[in-house]
């Protein structure tokens, strides 16, 4: 049987998920700097795990959902998006 203790410290040291005492929360996700977002929706077209709407006319990025690629940050024309 794994070692718990093991475990957590892979999750911590996987660079995207820290053991909290219980659950995982995700250190990065795109950033969005809404008083550069035009709403070209380039971002939401790039994005591969569909992680980005448009509401109200500004990206809104799901944390939980991205995954870091970065592929929103590259196609946006406004660079209004980085990677925290
Ligand atoms: S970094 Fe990648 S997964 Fe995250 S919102 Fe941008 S395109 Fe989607």
């Amino acid at each position: 049987m794994p070692d718990l203790t093991d475990i957590a410290e892979v999750m911590d040291n996987s660079g995207d998920t820290k053991n909290t005492g219980g659950y995982n929360s995700k250190l990065m996700a795109a950033k969005v700097d809404s008083a550069k977002c035009a709403g070209s929706g380039a971002c939401v077209e790039a994005c591969p795990v569909e992680a980005i709407k448009l509401v109200d006319n500004k990206a809104v990025v799901d944390k939980d959902e991205c995954t870091d690629c970065g592929a929103c940050v590259d196609e946006c024309p406004n660079q209004a998006i980085t990677l925290d």
